[in-house]
């Protein structure tokens, strides 16, 4: 067995114990590491890490830029016409306070949502990546 056998064995093995795509998604999702699922994926809100502690994967070079974003307006968006219903029926008797409600209630889901998609979105590049990277 030759010495490029080795390497090639070795970069086998470490493909087949790395993640299935759902559950490298899921490993966005909350915020963790796509590849092990240790360490944290955001070193702030919305900054990503450059490189895991715990497997060294690199993150540098994937960006999400304004998909996260614009998937984060569409399912707020998509969920803004029922909420503004559910207030305003709640509210019936105040139109300020139940526009309140509703602009805090929508404030809220998209800043909850916007990291979980960018991490998901994160996962997802690196996961294509990798794939590209195993058939070449
Ligand atoms: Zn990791």
């Amino acid at each position: 067995m030759t010495y490029l056998d080795n390497n090639r064995m070795a970069g086998q093995q470490r493909n087949e114990a790395r993640p299935a795509l759902q559950v490298a998604l899921a490993r966005g999702l909350v915020g963790r590491c796509p590849n092990c699922g240790r360490e944290r994926l955001f070193r702030a809100y919305l900054k990503q890490v450059d490189h895991c502690a715990s497997c060294g994967e690199n993150y540098s070079e994937i960006e999400s830029d304004d998909a996260a974003p614009w998937f984060t307006m569409l399912i707020v968006g998509v969920l803004a016409a029922p909420l503004y219903f559910i207030f305003q029926g709640f509210f019936a008797s105040n139109f300020i306070v139940a526009m309140i409600c509703f602009l805090l209630a929508l404030t809220l889901l998209t800043l909850v949502l916007l990291p979980r998609i960018k991490g998901s979105l994160i996962a997802a590049f690196w996961y294509s990546r990798r794939a590209s990277h195993r058939v070449s």
